[in-house]
């Protein structure tokens, strides 16, 4: 009997963490939640490893690495950019906790023992970890790195989408669907209960509305996740040749630069080489001043608008009725951009009193996440005899569950945290 285990990320999105146990155990991910006044982390790992495998570098999936090498010694294989870019972000939340006053969880030594223990995987090269298992990594089209992990013990395999997008989006091909037929598949569920509208139209109305807000004198803001979304809307507004000052703050610049030096990752790296030449990078508060000099563009950190410079911006613009702020990806549950999506309310000065915004908003789905139908069409190709579903909603997992049964006919659970199930 094999199993699989949830540690978080089970009826939720964030803290991803699971264990895949074929006799020999692996950690799938082990990343941390973002909640309304703190972190929240997965289960503790009371298992003997043989190895953790980071999906991506995304701090939902990767964020906890360094409090596991605390106890930990078994080695963790990820692609070569998912390191570099979870470097990154490590350190950055240990500045975070610093300038919020919290304890963090771990330290830059931790940082450090992490690395120690870690091996970085090229995509289509199976690796023998043990006599009985291999494990190799696709190109799952999320963000630049991230891997569709295939496990496969003796006869018995086993894929773990991590997140993944299928289909192309403007910095990435789509997933890499020579993974094949595989006997199980623990599947993320992010967009399992809806359709996304078309990216090509999505992308002309935000250009269209990013140029008109600028022409009617305000200042279109556009809160961006640091990895990915940054570097997709610097792409995407400078292809469409927006006139007017594009600024980029927050930490997708230096991420850009990671975005950069894997080329043959990415789509279209001239392009985005292009268009990183074009833009204005804020590297000081002075520069931050600038901005406000005349109408523009500002894409920036935090895409949910949970710190990062976007709330100095938001604070300083949500009485003008001539600015908008484009929200651009996913908004978690009891996050300003969250609130701002449904309510039309952000939290204001020190308290976070909830105010009204007059300035326009609007959400634009530029989402790196697949839609059912794309994520029926996917499982179609794995054809597994097996699905697990996690990193999803409450609320949405049961009805990709009876989705993917009615269509598909393949028998799928919905992982709990804590809880293993045998396969
Ligand atoms: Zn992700
Ligand atoms: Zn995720």
């Amino acid at each position: 009997m094999y199993s699989i285990k949830g540690l978080g990320a089970c009826e939720e999105v964030g803290r991803s963490g699971f264990v895949l146990d074929f006799g020999e155990k692996f950690l799938l991910d082990y990343g941390v939640k973002l909640e309304p006044n703190n972190l929240a982390y997965p289960l503790d790992v009371k298992e003997n490893l043989k190895a953790a495998i980071i999906s991506h570098a995304h701090l939902d999936h990767s964020g906890y690495l360094p409090y596991f090498y605390k106890s930990n010694e078994c080695l963790s294989f990820m692609t070569q950019p998912t390191l570099e870019i979870s470097d990154i972000l490590w350190r950055d939340s240990l500045k975070i906790a610093d300038l919020e006053g919290n304890e963090p969880k771990f330290s830059l030594n931790d940082i450090t023992r992490t690395h120690k223990y870690n091996f970085v995987m090229p995509y289509k090269k199976a690796l023998h970890l043990t006599n009985d298992t291999t494990i190799e990594f696709f190109d799952a089209g999320h963000i630049l790195g991230s891997a569709l992990t295939k496990i496969t013990y003796k006869n018995e395999s086993f894929l773990y989408t991590g997140d993944y997008k299928e289909y192309e989006t403007q910095l990435h091909i789509g997933a890499d669907m020579s993974v094949g037929k595989v006997d199980n598949v623990l599947i993320e569920s992010t967009y399992g209960d809806r359709e996304h509208p078309d990216r090509k139209k999505v992308e002309k109305a935000l250009c269209e509305s990013v140029q008109d807000t600028v022409e009617r004198g305000g200042w279109a803001i556009i809160p961006a996740f640091a990895v990915g979304r940054t570097q997709e809307v610097v792409d995407i507004l400078t292809s469409y040749n927006i006139n007017a000052d594009i600024y980029v703050d927050g930490m997708g610049k230096k991420v850009a630069a990671i975005y950069l030096n894997h080329a043959d990752l990415i789509k279209n790296p001239k392009r985005l080489k292009a268009g990183f030449n074009q833009v204005k990078i804020i590297e000081s508060s002075r520069d931050r001043k600038k901005v406000f000099n005349k109408p523009c563009v500002v894409i920036t950190t935090s895409g949910m608008m949970k710190g990062g410079p976007v709330v100095g911006y938001a604070q300083k613009l949500f009485n003008d009725t001539n600015s908008k702020i484009h929200l651009t990806g996913y908004q978690g549950e009891e996050t300003p951009g969250r609130m701002l999506q449904d309510t039309g309310m952000l939290p204001y000065g020190e308290n976070g009193e909830m105010i009204k915004v007059k300035c326009k908003y609007e959400k634009y789905d530029l989402s790196a996440h697949p839609s059912q139908k794309e994520m029926l069409h996917s499982l179609k190709q794995w054809d597994p005899k097996k699905i697990f579903l996690v990193h999803g909603d409450s609320k949405v997992m049961p009805i990709f569950k009876s989705v993917i049964e009615q269509e598909l006919g393949i028998n799928t659970e919905i992982l709990k945290a804590g809880k293993k199930i045998e396969f």
